[in-house]
């Protein structure tokens, strides 16, 4: 077991971003991804979820408009990994019960940038559920990939941008 990563990955830390450029990880109900996670350490961040498609805005955790309403921001996690089915670096994007079960898996098998998980995405009485196993592969990474600076990238909304995609109809009374 990783103390450092586990840590990293439940901490409850302050932190805020647009993460539009970035090639997150997309998991369809019913799919199924073969990762290997690639940074030691996650980076954290909270976030708030606009209109009906939940586009995920970083929240600047102070002044900010949408916590003010009384909105409380969800807590994620943002990791490095290689898709190995794609072979190309892409960025996962960590919360609720994949938070829990990627957990579990770095509990059982330890640090888990050296080998291979999967994660499958089913729905259960609408709700996502996530299931991440140790994969049966483990190839070795290819020596040159590049990382993306997820601390730089991850900038938060400024208040500006937050009043202008939140209207009175995303915000609680
Ligand atoms: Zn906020």
């Amino acid at each position: 077991m990783d103390s450092e990563f586990l840590t990293s990955l439940r901490k409850d830390r302050q932190g805020s971003g647009s993460e539009a450029q970035l090639p997150l990880v997309g998991l369809s109900p019913g799919s199924r991804v073969v990762l290997r996670i690639c940074d030691r350490r996650t980076v954290h961040r909270s976030l708030h979820f606009r209109g009906k498609g939940k586009q995920p805005i970083i929240c600047p955790e102070s002044e900010c408009p949408v916590c003010d309403r009384g909105k409380r921001p969800v807590s994620c996690d943002y990791v490095n990994v290689y898709d190995c089915q794609e072979e190309r670096v892409k960025v996962l994007y960590v919360c609720g019960t994949l938070r829990q079960q990627l957990g579990k898996c770095v509990e059982q098998y330890g640090q888990p940038t050296e080998y291979d998980i999967m994660i499958t995405r089913s729905k259960m009485r609408g709700h996502n559920q996530y299931n991440v196993e140790k994969a049966e592969t483990n190839a070795p990474l290819p020596s040159d990939l590049s990382l993306y600076p997820l601390e730089q990238r991850l900038k938060p909304a400024t208040r500006e941008e937050l009043e202008a995609l939140f209207d009175d109809s995303d915000l609680p009374l």
